[in-house]
């Protein structure tokens, strides 16, 4: 089995390394991941300029591709013969949970849908973080990465096993706690985020006004049978998502408008 990891971190990120060693004993793994952080970049296919793939070796002397394209084009690059054929593609481990409309701009499950685009299974998953560390890089790279590592083998040995219909990428995200602490895994439906967005209007030394998107880290709505029901609850929240987007309810009102 080969297994194609990516991240939407760069590919020096801990979360990545962590998830290729825990990945080595289901098969052969290759790293191809982006050079630099994607992260919230959405889906990406680069037209309008050249890829590169240059080699590189992670901290543990694993050999793999860093790409200057987005995570996705990374996926892209690898299933289109940059690297031999790919069984299933696992994207992260993300230092944030990708929950409710995360989804939207998460370049960890983007790189999984791009693998569903192509009919490969495509796995996504983050680590919850704990909420006051949230942004804390310095903190971020020490974290304890293992339980969701190994979380994450045990979700692709299922994939391989049991396979993913069509058009159908899994969004796992794990708990931050201790692996014994984890009281299991639940199945769950896209859950609610409640972001917390707030425009920071600065001026630069010429006097002309420049914006951040700040505002306090996003929240959720701790809904059963939600992905982040599931972690606030302790457990394991995987997420099959599906990629057509049509809304099925809205079909038939809308028809009546013509
Ligand atoms: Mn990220």
């Amino acid at each position: 089995m080969h297994i194609l990891v990516t991240n939407d971190d760069g590919v020096s990120a801990p979360g990545l390394l962590a998830l290729a060693q825990a990945l080595r004993p289901l098969g052969k793994v290759s790293v191809v991941a982006p050079d630099r952080n994607w992260s919230a970049s959405g889906h990406v296919k680069t037209l309008h300029r050249p890829l590169r793939a240059k080699e590189v070796t992670l901290a543990d002397g694993t050999p793999a591709l860093a790409s200057d394209g987005a995570p996705s084009d990374c996926v892209a690059l690898a299933l289109l013969g940059l690297v031999e054929k790919v069984d299933v593609v696992v994207s992260g481990i993300n230092p944030n949970a990708n929950i409710g409309h995360d989804v939207t701009y998460s370049g960890t499950v983007t790189a999984a849908m791009e693998a569903a685009i192509w009919g490969v299974p495509g796995v996504a998953v983050s680590l919850d973080s704990p909420e006051d560390h949230q942004g804390a890089l310095d903190v971020r790279d020490n974290w304890d990465y293992g339980p969701a590592a190994r979380v994450a083998r045990e979700v692709v040995e299922r994939v391989v096993r049991f396979g993913l219909p069509k058009d159908t990428l899994l969004n796992v995200n794990v708990p931050y706690l201790k692996y014994e602490e984890i009281r299991g895994v639940q199945v769950t439906r896209q859950g609610l985020r409640v972001y917390r967005d707030a425009l920071v209007r600065r001026e630069d030394p010429q006097g002309r006004p420049y914006y951040w998107i700040g505002g306090e880290a996003p929240t959720g709505v701790p809904e059963e049978g939600t992905d982040f029901g599931a972690l606030k609850a302790g457990y394991v929240s995987v997420t099959p998502l599906h990629l057509d987007l049509t809304s099925y309810e809205a079909l038939r009102s809308l028809r009546e408008w013509w």
